[in-house]
Formats: structure tokens, C-alpha cells, sequence
């Protein structure tokens, strides 16, 4: 079983996102494990501030360490408590500084670890400090800057979630898929047959297993060369 804790100010938005659909039904099933952590339930402060202006000057406010070394502590505190004890745990802060996610960093979290503490920011950030003492990897999710991490810990958690055994319910859903293939996906059709005068292709109703492969290939191979050609620079290829 996996476990992901994330910490964050915004444990509802986190929670809903992550509480429906395919993960929501994988956390029921016990195949993965979702807990929030509010960092404020962990202030030191009477009125339960979270932040404060940075050193130095400039813009915004930062995230203090304290409470998020408190939370963190009080995780690992609860994990002990509810003798879940990891054979591999990683902290991850989610923020712009990090190297970007990909399909292969996905696929390594999954194998290699059976929990992730996620740390999501917001405001300007979080003070360095925390980051030095608590993370062992800060993952971004694209080369731009959003308002919180908890939009992306949330893709994190669901790309991650989704490669853990028993949350799909076979592998080839994702082996075949776009990237993971290293190659866009072929296009795929379902009813009705014909759509404002356009038909499936013939190929795909002929019941001709070894055709319809093919055709799925070569239309892989299409879309990869016309939308990602920088995908195919990697790949190696046969005939
Ligand atoms: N001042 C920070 C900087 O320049 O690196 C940006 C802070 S950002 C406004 C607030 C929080 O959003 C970050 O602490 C991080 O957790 C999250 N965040 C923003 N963009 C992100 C991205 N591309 N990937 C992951 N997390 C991101």
C-alpha cells in the first residue's frame, strides 16, 4: 500500500480533488492511502499565523518553518502510532524551483517508495530553512508559477497513485498510453459509428486483430511526428 501525507493551508481543496473518481475509489479499495495535514493546526503562534514578511525585504509573505516542521513530525508521529512504518519514505516540495515532473519520475516514486510526504507552499513560498532540513527533492510541475502547490501535489498524487498496483485495473491502461509508450497514443473511437457524417474507420470494425495493430502504430507514429516530433527524436525504431 502507498501512503501519501500531504501537507498544506488548504487540506479541503487537496481532499476533494482527491476524493473522487479513480483515486477516491482507490483509496476506499485500500490500495492507496490519502491523508491531509492542515500546517495551520500547527502554528505556534495564538493566532494561529502561519507566515510572515521575509528577511530582507521584498514582496509577499513566506511560510514559516515551525509549523511545518510540526506537522511533519506530527505525521511521523501518527504513522508510528498507526504502525505504518515505510520501507521507503520521500519528502517532496512541490514548487517552481524543482526539476520538472515527468511519466519516468512518476514511474520511479511508484517503485521505489511506499510513502511521499508532499509539501505544497503558497503565498511566496516557505523559508528555506524547511527545505533544507525536511526535503529530500523538490519536483515542479511545469516551467510557470502557480498561487499554492496544492494543485500540484493533487496531479502528483493522481499520476503517481495511478501506476500503484490495484488502482487501474490492468497495467496495459497506462503501458499503452501517450508518453508512457514514448509515443503519443493512437486515436480511439467508441459509438455512435457515425458522428456528423463521420465514420469510424473501416480498420477498426474489420475485427482483423494484427491490422488494427498496425493501424494503431502507424497512427501513433503520425501524431506523435505532427504534435511531439521532439518525442520521436528519442525513440528507436524498426521498419
Ligand atoms: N516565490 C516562489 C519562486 O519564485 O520560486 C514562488 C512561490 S509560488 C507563488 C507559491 C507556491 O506555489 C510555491 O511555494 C509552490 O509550492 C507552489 N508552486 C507554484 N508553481 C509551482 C510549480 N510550477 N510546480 C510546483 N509547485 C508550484
Amino acid at each position: 500500500m502507498m501512503r501519501f501525507d500531504i501537507m498544506t493551508l488548504f487540506p479541503d481543496l487537496v481532499g476533494t480533488v482527491l476524493g473522487e473518481s479513480i483515486i477516491g475509489r482507490a483509496q476506499k479499495s485500500g490500495a492507496i492511502c490519502v491523508r491531509t495535514h492542515n500546517i495551520r493546526d500547527y502554528s505556534e503562534d495564538k493566532h494561529r499565523r502561519v507566515d510572515d514578511t521575509p528577511y530582507g525585504g521584498g514582496k509577499g509573505m513566506l511560510m514559516m518553518a515551525p509549523p511545518i516542521y510540526n506537522c511533519y513530525t506530527a505525521i511521523l508521529e501518527e504513522q508510528a502510532r498507526e504502525e505504518f512504518s515505510p520501507k521507503a519514505r520521500r519528502v517532496i516540495y512541490l514548487s517552481p524551483t524543482g526539476k520538472v515532473f515527468t511519466q519516468t519520475r512518476a514511474a520511479e516514486l511508484a517503485r521505489d517508495y511506499d510513502n511521499l510526504i508532499l509539501l505544497c507552499g503558497h503565498y511566496e513560498g516557505v523559508d528555506r530553512r524547511i527545505v533544507d532540513e525536511i526535503v529530500d527533492e523538490e519536483i515542479s510541475i511545469g516551467d510557470f508559477v502557480l498561487t499554492g502547490g496544492e494543485i500540484p501535489a493533487c496531479i502528483l498524487t493522481d499520476c503517481v497513485a495511478r501506476l500503484v498496483d490495484g488502482v487501474l485495473s490492468d497495467a496495459e491502461c497506462y503501458e499503452k498510453e501517450s508518453i508512457s509508450s514514448g509515443l503519443l497514443e493512437y486515436p480511439q473511437y467508441t459509438r455512435p459509428y457515425e458522428f456528423h457524417g463521420v465514420k469510424v474507420p473501416d480498420v477498426l470494425i474489420s475485427g482483423h486483430h494484427a491490422n488494427i495493430d498496425r493501424w494503431r502504430e502507424e497512427q501513433a507514429l503520425e501524431m506523435t511526428e505532427r504534435l511531439r516530433p521532439d518525442l520521436l527524436a528519442e525513440q528507436e525504431m524498426d521498419e
